[in-house]
């Protein structure tokens, strides 16, 4: 296996050279920590934003979707906590003009005083004291740039689906307990970002709200803990590198009773990449009390009244998709030769299948693009004639491909084409009008 220390500058590497990941307007120079998917990356990320779309939405008849807007009334950030306390304490460099986090581990000495070192240009002295700094990007609804007009790019999703509870409620007809899932954008003026696209400022969350009676938390806790974890084994993300922290109680936000991070040990360390909260009535309460609308509920079994807990599962599409890329990257000898692969899981691999002539003569390229067609109605495929099938599989092992099918000169004769295995490398012959139902249960989920 390749060293921790370069794996994440190889990622980082043939993501770009593979079309997974792109920095945001390279040509311009790129925007900082705002990162684009590319043809492959694109197809990973929805893969897996849909299977956690079956599995929390589909699978479940106690759970909702919901796709709610980027911008919201202003007052839904007052009464998030967002306003007043969503924020990071900075130090300003005032020779240099850098700015860091004020627990930045590479700062010397003490911001304020005089021994304090500055981690950019090295100056002593010139770091100011610690200020608060808010991460919500703010911007201006309609055409006058004013105080008044002031609206935030929302900097969790978790709040479009708490202001449409009511809404939700009503015309599902749910009871409680019940979710409310939702996938989308959020912002955050994040600071130190960095390591590629573990902390950005544009994000993708998937997030999901539980409305629970209080007194059963604790058990609805439980259980989505559980439910997390297994949904991410079954992605095929190796155990071994996941571990729960717990929250104590000064990491624990404002909001929540009990909280637990999963973490992915990442080549810079282990890192959480989901989250499940105990968010209590914190979140309606607020939202009652600043809307002055009643968002209390009346429990039809026995008429009483309350104000629903939540259980919160907040993970991150991009963060997920960085876990799934790092743990799918090998690097191993074939035949005296170095591969490097990425072992997706076949129901997350951005290309399913790729097809290819063996040679580009004696009907073969005819007969692997009628099928190549054949296919693509069902998976995404990709259809390759350039260069030796030996370059031609290594470009798929570095895309991820769990299936590569070459049509050869027996498949004229008998219908018959090669499948390889992208991780055993074993090959198999398959009658070609086979094919759809063959891939089909190699592709469960
Ligand atoms: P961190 O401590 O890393 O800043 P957080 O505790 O603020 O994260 P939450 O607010 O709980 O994170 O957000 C839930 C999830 O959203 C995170 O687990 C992560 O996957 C994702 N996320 C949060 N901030 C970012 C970011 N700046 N870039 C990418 N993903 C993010």
């Amino acid at each position: 296996m390749p060293s921790a220390d370069n794996v994440m500058e190889k990622l980082v590497s043939l993501a770009k050279r593979r079309g997974f990941v792109f920095q945001s307007s390279e040509i311009y120079g790129g925007l900082g920590s705002v990162w684009d998917y590319g043809p492959l990356g694109v197809e990973l990320k929805k893969n897996i934003k849909e299977r956690w779309w079956r599995s929390m939405v589909h699978e479940r008849e106690d759970i909702e979707g919901l796709d709610a807007a980027i911008l919201m009334h202003p007052k839904v950030w007052e009464a998030s906590g967002h306003l007043a306390g969503f924020t990071d304490p900075l130090v300003d460099c005032k020779h240099c003009k850098n700015r860091f986090r004020a627990d930045d581990p590479r700062i010397k000495g003490t911001p304020g005083q005089p021994d304090a070192q500055c981690p950019a240009c090295g100056s002593r002295g010139t770091l100011t004291a610690p200020r608060l700094f808010n991460l919500m990007f703010k911007t201006f609804l309609g055409p006058v740039e004013e105080a008044a007009a002031v609206v935030y790019l929302r900097p969790e999703t978790a709040q479009g689906i708490y202001v449409n509870y009511l809404n939700v409620l009503q015309s599902s007809r749910q009871k409680i307990p019940f979710g409310i899932a939702q996938i989308g954008k959020a912002f955050r003026n994040e600071i130190t970002p960095g390591n590629f696209t573990f902390r950005t400022r544009e994000f993708e969350q998937m997030e999901m709200q539980f409305f629970v009676k209080p007194g059963t938390d604790r058990e609805w806790f439980e259980f989505w803990r559980n439910q997390r974890m297994q949904w991410l084994v079954g992605l095929g993300v190796r155990p071994e590198k996941l571990r729960w922290h717990q929250h104590t109680p000064d990491e624990l936000a404002h909001y929540a009773k009990e909280a637990y991070d999963i973490q992915y040990e990442f080549p810079f360390g282990w890192q959480e990449f989901e989250g499940i909260h105990n968010r209590s009535d914190f979140d309606l309460s607020r939202h009652q009390e600043y809307s002055g609308k009643k968002l209390d509920y009346l429990d039809p079994a026995t008429n009483e009244r309350f104000v629903p807990y939540v259980v919160e599962t907040s993970a991150g599409a991009d963060r997920t998709a960085l876990v799934v890329m790092l743990d799918a990257y090998a690097e191993e000898e074939v035949g005296g030769e170095k591969r490097v692969v990425m072992r997706f899981h076949p129901t997350l691999a951005p290309v399913k299948a790729a097809v290819f002539p063996l040679v580009n003569k004696d009907g073969m390229p005819e007969l692997a693009r009628r099928l190549y067609d054949d296919l693509r109605r069902h998976y995404n495929v990709f259809y390759d004639d350039g260069g030796s099938i030996g370059r031609r599989y290594r470009r798929q092992d570095e895309a991820g491909t769990p299936f590569g099918i070459t049509i050869d000169g027996q498949s004229s004769a008998d219908g018959t084409v090669t499948v390889r295995d992208r991780d055993t490398l074993g090959q198999e012959r398959v009658a070609a009008e086979r094919l759809v139902s063959y891939l089909e249960g190699k592709l469960q989920g």
